[in-house]
């Protein structure tokens, strides 16, 4: 059996972060597996590269402002455009609130103004319609759009420089625990039921999780190949797949995977396909929770990204896009209602991917109580690449060192769903 120090379960933006930050803090054989490292169905790849440290709650706010600067430090590489976010509102008291949140945000070094609506209509000449609805707006110029491939990029070049191995086609089958009270022995992870159980060791007062066991197909054979990898620490960076390997740990996760879908919307014949300066603009966020931006730089971009989270979207596995019914029934109008460039636009194609929810729309990220080996990363919504940086530099410290340092990420560890009081509800959330 293959041995290893630390196993990474996903190799989306935020285990190839972990994977990176492990392996500069020193610890080595580390093992990433995935079952496609190409992100087919994977929300690293699917997102709308918006990139903001303007949220409510300390610790986000905190993680995506570290990694923002990470992303301002090398702009190039990662197509950082500082293009800013503006956030509109028509009701007064979401106003209020996020007027409330200016000093949290100003005292982390961000720079966040509120702005009228008559200085919306200055700054944003785009926006002409309907503006006797607005209450005002948030603009942050600081914060912008990012290429997320860059970044997912970035984190696995540089973990592989280090010496950790990335392991493509590989599915996350099974686990192996023990001293896990009533749990103990092989358990399938990613099957609707428990297909096996085997052997139960002593039990003892913490559990741990002793080997993984992942399917591949063994390129040019028909044949499955299984391996058992026996490892000191487990990482789960499943993303929206991250309840069902805790399922199978006994583990009830809160997380619910959510569709959200993303059009590409072609402005060829408006005022914008010529208009060079909305080719600069940043991240709309419209009242009506529409957001957009354009979508590639420069005068010759005809093309803007819009996004629409559908309310009450059931949960699940859907990657189902609604194509052009969506955009006519939730974006076209969102945005001719709100400028008449849009007037004249069309549908040119647009994908759906998973958010991992949780119920105050903050992530999941620290020890898991009761298996000492077993870590998380997951569950960051609608922030996941934003957040990336931050959050595993913390989490990389708190596993090597014992101890969180600067960035404290304990209060983003399950434990908070016991209590309501202790969730970080974040309503900034799209
Ligand atoms: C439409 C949309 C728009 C978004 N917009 C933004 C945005 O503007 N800015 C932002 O920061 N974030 C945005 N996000 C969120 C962001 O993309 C996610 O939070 C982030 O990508 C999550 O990364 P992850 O590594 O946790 O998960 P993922 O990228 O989903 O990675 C999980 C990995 O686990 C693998 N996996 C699953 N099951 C198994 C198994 N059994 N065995 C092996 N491997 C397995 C998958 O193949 C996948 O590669 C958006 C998301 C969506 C869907």
């Amino acid at each position: 059996m293959e041995r290893v120090n630390v196993v990474i379960a996903g190799g989306g933006v935020i285990g190839s972060a972990l994977a990176m930050f492990l392996a500069r803090r020193g610890v080595c054989d580390i093992q990433v597996v995935d079952l496609d490292l190409s992100g087919l169905y994977a929300s690293s790849e699917l997102n709308a590269g918006g990139a903001r440290a303007t949220w409510w709650q300390p610790v986000n706010i905190e993680t995506c402002r570290m990694t923002l600067d990470f992303f301002r430090s090398q702009r190039e590489l990662f197509g950082f455009q500082e293009a800013g976010y503006l956030w509109l509102y028509d009701d007064a008291d979401r106003f209020e609130r996020a007027r409330s949140k200016l000093p949290l945000q100003r005292d982390a070094g961000l720079d966040v103004e509120l702005l009228s609506v008559e200085a919306v209509t200055d700054r944003y000449p785009l926006l002409d319609r309907h503006l006797e609805e607005l209450v005002g707006a948030t603009w942050s110029p600081g914060d912008g759009l990012i290429n997320p491939n860059a970044v997912r990029s970035y984190y696995r070049r540089e973990a592989e420089a280090l010496g950790v191995r990335f392991l493509n086609r590989h599915y996350l089958d099974g686990v192996v625990t023990e001293r896990v009270p009533g749990l103990s022995g092989l358990r399938r992870v990613c099957a609707v039921d428990i297909i096996e159980v085997e052997g139960v060791d002593a039990l003892d007062e913490s559990g741990r999780l002793r080997e993984i066991l992942t399917t591949h197909r063994v390129p040019g054979e028909q044949r499955v190949r299984e391996t058992r990898v026996s490892c000191e620490v487990v990482l789960n960076c499943l993303g929206a797949w991250s309840p069902i390997f805790s399922a199978k740990l006994g583990l009830r996760d809160v997380t619910e995977a959510i569709r959200r879908q993303i059009c590409l919307v072609d402005v060829h014949g408006s005022d914008l396909a010529t208009d060079a300066d909305s080719a600069e603009l940043g991240m709309i966020v419209d009242s009506s929770d529409l957001y957009f931006h354009p979508s590639g730089r420069g005068p010759e971009s005809s093309q803007f990204l819009a996004g629409y989270s559908i309310p009450d979207e059931a949960p699940g596995f859907d990657f189902e896009y609604d194509g052009k019914e969506f955009f006519e029934e939730f974006v076209w109008p969102r945005l001719a209602h709100r400028s008449s460039s849009f007037e004249r636009c069309g549908h040119l194609r647009g994908w759906a991917g998973l958010y991992a929810v949780t119920p105050d729309c903050s992530g999941v990220a620290g020890p898991v109580p009761g298996i000492a080996n077993l870590f998380e990363a997951h569950s960051f919504t609608g922030r996941g690449v934003m957040q990336s940086y931050g959050v595993a530099c913390a989490l990389s410290e708190r596993i090597v060192e014992g101890r969180y340092g600067a960035c404290d990420l304990s209060s983003l560890g399950r434990e908070r769903f016991e209590s309501r009081d202790r969730w970080l509800p974040e309503t900034l959330h799209i």
